[in-house]
């Protein structure tokens, strides 16, 4: 065990622990990550003592290393470069029913581990010298590591209901890391669910961010789907659960399509605002879905409707309501614009439009579009992803003649009210709007001397005279 114990601070510790007499371990992440063969950032130092104490004089012996004291929760942290060291003393932590603040107590190395999450995490290393590099595994975590198994330590019962938040991060551990939930496990998650009400949206959503994150998404919300679980925290994506039949005409389900874009997405990127994207694409089918006896099903504007539901999703889901919220937004409601292209005989004019309102994001809305086009026949699927190749081109093509992606308009608000001795007034907007079309539709060249005229003809057109 001792090899893996080569940063430097571990030996510290140790000889701090050692001179104060008393003990210290490296728990939870860190060493279930040794076992699994994962790099971790972060390092839980876990003392039979006060923790900020032995943080404190850690620091003092490494130059370089900053201590933050959180002294409501009794802990200290250390930054050492890019780790995070977090010091705690052990504690022995007891749950009322009526109330979701623990009361808290110094414990033993014992009573620390019991209140842990889940077996792999209630790992311990000693760290003082007589019994450096001993591993503490009261709970047969290393067991359910090579077995690759999520199991409470406890009786699940209790330690979901200690913490609810407990049964999201077993559905993030099994998709993070490809492990099942023990049966018993997964089967109280199921009988507690309802219990997350009680946990706050902050705390949930940086477990879904980890699950989005993680190399197959689907895996994670397909548990959270049938712990029931989906349907608490985030309503608008059950909804899109279930296929309809009408006529003997079906749809496809809508959230298992959206979990095959997610995944699709997870494997090119690790943009987390991209993969929202890819999971609330077609968050509006629901709500546009209808049937007309000869066509079928349609979802008619499902995306400027989707995009409207962003703003709310996320101010619920307590994400971030700023230029992430933007992009999102964006993004939904250009989804189809490509593929569509795809579908047609690709304009100049129609490309110019894509690329002026995509930006500099028109490389990960491509990204969204591709990995939209889901079939389960391998020729459609074929013939889309080649017809994909040459809107990618034309937009190449199009963005080095015409560089409208980042398009600033030649002709500014101010030089039309100059020019026509006009105060602000509705013409003004009349105006650049056509100086705008005639550019994207290609009417006119994206320069200065083309716009200025059309300017002029334009104002006479609506009966404004050019001062001088
Ligand atoms: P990550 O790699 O995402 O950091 P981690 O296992 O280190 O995963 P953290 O959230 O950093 O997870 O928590 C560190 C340790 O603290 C865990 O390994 C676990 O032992 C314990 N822990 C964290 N959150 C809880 C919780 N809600 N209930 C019980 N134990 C927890
Ligand atoms: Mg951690």
């Amino acid at each position: 065990m001792q090899e893996h114990l080569k940063h430097p601070i571990f030996k510290i510790v140790s000889e701090v622990a050692d001179a104060e007499n008393i003990s210290a371990f490296v728990i939870g992440g860190f060493v279930r990550d040794i076992f699994l063969k994962r790099t971790s950032k972060d390092i839980d130092i876990v003392v039979l003592g006060n923790g900020i104490e032995i943080a404190k004089k850690v620091s003092k012996l490494i130059k370089r290393s900053k201590v933050s004291v959180y002294k409501n929760f009794g802990t200290a942290q250390l930054k050492l470069d890019d780790i995070e060291i977090e010091f705690v003393g052990a504690r022995k932590e007891s749950y009322r029913l009526n109330s979701r603040k623990p009361i808290v107590e110094n414990g033993t190395l014992d009573d620390d581990l019991q209140r842990r999450d889940f077996t792999i995490n209630a790992l311990g290393i000693s760290l003082n010298s007589k019994t450096y590099g001993q591993l503490i595994d009261q709970f047969k975590g290393i067991e359910d590591i090579d077995d690759r198994i999520i199991r409470t330590p406890l009786e699940p019962d209790q330690t979901f209901s200690d913490d609810p938040l407990r049964m999201i991060r077993a559905i993030r551990f099994a998709a993070q890391l490809n492990f099942n939930i023990e049966q018993k496990t997964f089967a109280s998650i199921y009988k507690n669910r309802k219990r997350i009400d009680i946990v706050s949206k902050e705390r949930i959503i940086e477990e879904v961010n980890k699950i989005i994150l993680s190399e197959r998404p689907s895996t994670g919300f397909l548990l959270l789907d049938q712990t029931g679980l989906l349907e608490l925290i985030i309503p608008d994506l059950f909804k899109m659960k279930g296929a309809e039949t009408k006529n003997g005409l079906s749809h496809k389900d809508n959230f298992l399509h959206t979990l095959q874009v997610l995944d699709n997405v997870a494997r090119k990127t690790d943009n987390l605002w991209l993969l929202w994207a890819a999971l609330l694409h077609d968050i509006a089918k629901p709500a546009t879905k209808r049937f007309f006896p000869k066509q079928g099903w349609t979802f008619h504007g499902h995306e400027f409707l989707g995009a409207k539901m962003i703003p709310e999703i996320f101010k619920d889901l307590k994400l971030p309501l700023n230029e992430k919220m933007k992009y999102v937004q964006k993004l939904v409601q250009l989804h189809l614009r490509p593929i569509i292209l795809s579908q047609e005989v690709v304009t100049d004019s129609a490309v110019r439009r894509l690329l002026f309102e995509a930006g500099d994001d028109i490389d990960d809305l491509m990204m969204l579009c591709e990995a939209d086009i889901t079939s389960k026949n391998d020729s459609t699927v074929r013939k889309h992803l080649a017809n994909f190749k040459i809107v990618r081109q034309k937009l190449i093509e199009i963005e080095e003649k015409d560089a409208v992606r980042n398009f600033q308009p030649p002709i500014s608000g101010e030089l039309i009210m100059e020019t026509f001795g006009i105060k602000p007034c509705k013409e003004i907007g009349i105006i650049k709007v056509t100086i705008k079309d005639a550019i994207l539709d290609g009417v006119i060249h994206n320069n200065f001397d083309e716009a200025y005229q059309l300017m002029i003809d334009k104002g006479k057109e609506l009966k404004l005279i050019p001062k001088n």
